[in-house]
């Protein structure tokens, strides 16, 4: 059967209203990629959830296509959320599939360049705030109780609902949960979504590893961080919507909420480049989490109560793609070689 949508493949288990009128882009359906040369390096059996391969580039079309759905069925007509980047992007485009439209708040300065374009590319209208994403967070939840713009921030339900979706999928290619979940966290829906999926599947549980940025790791620290700092500006939330359920999700699952330095995040990135897959910096927290717990990394051995990875098949949730945030790499880089257009000048410069 041709492939519709994870509302399509697995409305039956979303807790959706009667009134949902279906917006699709085909989200979903991404691959569980194994990494075996990694894998080695770390002991485990390792995949990578590609979520940038998604029709905006981020897992956020997957929550996006159920909360476009309610609110189109219950006849709303404008759109609203704060976003770091991808709910942006995500939104703006689901309101266009359903021709509504899309106002999206955004810290001022703070969105990396292929999510903002990605919001302009679709049309919506977006603004930025003075102040981080829990300003604008704040902003966006007062007006929709005040107007009848709905609000597709994660705080809404449906979100959570489209996006458990990932979780039923890994279950399904692998015939049974993994044992190890590593993802990054910001304003904890996804490590909630996932948990949730999980549960509600009853295909056996993973331990969860949830891994925030350490300027920015409130759940961490266990109180709000009032400037959230990081180059990973997908996590960049200081006090995160759902981080009563992301603490929950750990500690039901046996695992925890660790938190990784800028450096360790690159260098993950970078590991994952290095294996084909490129991601956007906050992408690779997962991996930089798992190498920080099982001790491969810079942190030279393993510590009392790390996580124990070894032999287990262990799922990396890569959430967005790395062309979302290209600067990332390019402000870092040489600028390539320039040669005269000769043979000659090749065959020097290689050799
Ligand atoms: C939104 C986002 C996150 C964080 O997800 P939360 O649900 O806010 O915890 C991580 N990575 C990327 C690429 C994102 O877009």
């Amino acid at each position: 059967m041709i492939y519709q949508g994870v509302i399509h493949r697995y409305g039956h288990l979303l807790d959706l209203p009667t009134h949902s009128k279906t917006i699709s882009l085909l989200e979903g359906n991404t691959p569980l990629i194994p990494m075996p040369r990694l894998g080695r390096e770390l002991a485990c059996e390792l995949c990578v959830k590609f979520e940038g391969l998604n029709p905006t580039g981020s897992f956020k079309d997957r929550g996006m296509t159920a909360a476009i759905s309610e609110a189109v069925g219950r006849g709303a007509e404008t759109v609203i959320c704060a976003s770091t980047g991808n709910t942006a992007a995500s939104a703006a485009a689901y309101a266009a599939r359903a021709g509504l439209r899309a106002i999206v708040l955004i810290p001022e300065g703070k969105v990396a360049i292929g999510k903002l374009a990605g919001a302009v590319a679709y049309g919506a209208e977006v603004i930025q705030v003075q102040g981080s994403f829990d300003d604008a967070l704040s902003l966006v939840v007062e007006i929709t109780q005040k107007t009848p713009i709905a609000l597709v921030n994660s705080i809404n339900p449906f979100r959570i609902e489209g996006q458990k979706t990932a979780a039923f999928e890994i279950c399904d290619d692998l015939s049974g949960a993994p044992d190890l979940l590593c993802l990054p966290v910001g304003n904890a829906g996804n490590i909630t979504s996932y948990w949730t999926g999980f549960k509600q599947y009853q295909k056996g549980l993973p331990q969860v590893l949830g891994v925030q940025a350490a300027g920015a790791a409130p759940l961490v620290l266990g109180h709000a961080v009032e400037k959230p700092e990081t180059i990973a500006t997908a996590i960049r939330i200081g006090r995160p919507a759902r981080g009563e359920q992301a603490l929950e999700a750990a500690q039901e699952s046996n695992g925890k909420i660790i938190a990784v330095s800028d450096e360790e995040i690159l260098s993950a990135q970078k590991v994952l480049a290095g294996e084909g897959i490129w991601v956007e910096p906050a992408s690779a927290a997962g991996l930089a989490g798992l190498i920080a717990e099982t001790g491969k990394g810079r942190r030279p051995e393993r510590v009392e109560g790390s996580l124990d990875a070894k032999g287990k098949r262990v799922v990396l949730v890569c959430t967005g793609h790395g062309l979302k945030d290209p600067a990332i790499v390019t402000e870092s880089f040489e600028s390539p070689k320039v040669i005269p257009a000769t043979y000659d000048a090749l065959v020097s410069v290689i050799s």
